[in-house]
C-alpha cells in the first residue's frame, strides 16, 4: 500500500534535525556542505562536511548553507535537504508531507525559498511552524491557554524572542546575535588579549568547556562558595606575532569578559520584547519566568544573567537542543488536528 509519510524538519544556522512520524528524531547534523569551487560538486554533507570548515585545501570549501535562520544559498540548501531527507527515510522518499520551522519573523519571500527547497527534495505538501512556537510546544507549555508565556530561543545565528498567547505570537523579535557571534567574541578576544590566532571550531569548544556567562555562585548563597577555582583551559594556536604555533593556559574569566558584548546584545533584545508586551501577558511572565531554548542555552549560568539583568526568573527547558524537533514532531503526529493552525 503507498501512503505519504510525515517528516518534520528544523533546519537551522548549525544544525539540521529531522524527525519522522511514528520513528522520532532520526537525524542530527551540523547544517554544513563542503563542496568543489572547480565544478560546485558537493563533497560531503552534515557532520562529515563539519570536520572539514577551516581545514580544506585550496580546491574544497566548507560552508553554512543557512545563515541568521534563513536560507542564504538556495542551490546548496536544496541539495543538503535532498540528502537529509533519504538519509532519514532510507532512501525511500515517496512525496512525504513536510513540517518545517521558520523564524518568526520570516519574509513572504523566504517561507517561499524554505518551501520550494522542500519540494525540491521531494515533499508533496509543505506546512511551516513559526520556530517560537514549535519550541513552546516542544518544551510542553500549555500555548492555547490564555495566558502569556516568554520563550527565548538562541541558537547559531539567531536569538528569538517571542510572546505567546492563545497559540500565537503576540511580540516577536530576532535577534542576529546567539552562538556563533559567541565564537567570534572568543576568536577575536584570544588574539587581542592573548596574541593567539585561533579557529572557529577551537572557540567553539572553548565556549562549551569554559565558557560562563555569570561568574560567581549564585546558586548557593556561602561565604566559600565566592572560592570556587576558576576553570581552566589548554588552548592551541598560532601566536600572532611570530606565527609559530603555541599552546596557552585560559581561564574562565578571561572568556567570560569576551562573552559579554554579545550577551548584552540578546538582552538587550529580550528587554525590549519585554516592554512592548501588554500589561496583563507581562504579568504572566513574572508569575511563569522565561523558557529558554536552543543550543545557546546550554551555555553556562546563561540563565542566571538573564535573570539577574532581567528580575525575571529564567530556565533552560530539557535538552534544548531538541526543544524546536520534539515540538515539530509533536504537531506531525497529530498533523490533521493541526493543519488548521498552520499554513
Ligand atoms: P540553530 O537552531 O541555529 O541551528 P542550535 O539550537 O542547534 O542552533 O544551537 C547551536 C548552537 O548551540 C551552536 O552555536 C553551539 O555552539 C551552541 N552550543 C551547543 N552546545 C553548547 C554548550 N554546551 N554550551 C554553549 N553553547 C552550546
Ligand atoms: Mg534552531
Amino acid at each position: 500500500m503507498f501512503f505519504k509519510r510525515k517528516i518534520g524538519l528544523d533546519l537551522g544556522t548549525a544544525n539540521t534535525l529531522v524527525y519522522v512520524a511514528g520513528e522520532g528524531i532520526v537525524l542530527h547534523e551540523p547544517t554544513v556542505v563542503a563542496y568543489s569551487l572547480e565544478d560546485q560538486r558537493i563533497v560531503a554533507i552534515g557532520e562529515e562536511a563539519k570536520e572539514m570548515l577551516g581545514r580544506t585545501p585550496g580546491t574544497i570549501v566548507a560552508s553554512r548553507p543557512m545563515k541568521e535562520g534563513v536560507i542564504a544559498d538556495y542551490r546548496t540548501t536544496s541539495a543538503m535537504i535532498t540528502y537529509f531527507f533519504k538519509k532519514a527515510l532510507k532512501g525511500r522518499v515517496f512525496w512525504p508531507q513536510v513540517v518545517i520551522s521558520i523564524p518568526g519573523g520570516a519574509s513572504q519571500v523566504e517561507k517561499r525559498a524554505v518551501v520550494s527547497a522542500c519540494k525540491q527534495a521531494g515533499a508533496s505538501d509543505v506546512y511551516l511552524i513559526e520556530e517560537p512556537l514549535a519550541a513552546a510546544i516542544g518544551a510542553k507549555i500549555p500555548i492555547s491557554q490564555a495566558s502569556g508565556h516568554m520563550i527565548v530561543n538562541i541558537g547559531g545565528g539567531t536569538t528569538e524572542v517571542a510572546i505567546i498567547s492563545l497559540g500565537q505570537l503576540v511580540v516577536n523579535k530576532t535577534i542576529r546575535v546567539a552562538g556563533t557571534k559567541f565564537d567570534e567574541a572568543i576568536l577575536n578576544h584570544m588574539r587581542k588579549k592573548h596574541n593567539l590566532i585561533i579557529g572557529e571550531p577551537t572557540a567553539e569548544n572553548i565556549k562549551i568547556k569554559i565558557g560562563n556567562a555569570l561568574l560567581g555562585d549564585y546558586s548557593a548563597a556561602s561565604a566559600e562558595a565566592t572560592a570556587v577555582e576558576e576553570k581552566t583551559m589548554e588552548i592551541k594556536g598560532r601566536d600572532f606575532q611570530s606565527g609559530l604555533p603555541k599552546i596557552l593556559i585560559v581561564g574562565e574569566k578571561s572568556i567570560n569578559e569576551a562573552l559579554q558584548k554579545p550577551l548584552k546584545q540578546i538582552l538587550e533584545g529580550i528587554k525590549s520584547v519585554l516592554s512592548q508586551t501588554p500589561p496583563e501577558l507581562a504579568a504572566d511572565i513574572v508569575d511563569k519566568g522565561i523558557v529558554l531554548t536552543g543550543g545557546s542555552a546550554l551555555l553556562t549560568n546563561i540563565e542566571r544573567y538573564i535573570t539577574y539583568y532581567t528580575g525575571v526568573a529564567s530556565f533552560v527547558v530539557e535538552d534544548p537542543l531538541f526543544a524546536v524537533i520534539r515540538g515539530v514532531g509533536m504537531t506531525i503526529e497529530s498533523l490533521d488536528s493541526f493543519k488548521e493552525a498552520i499554513r
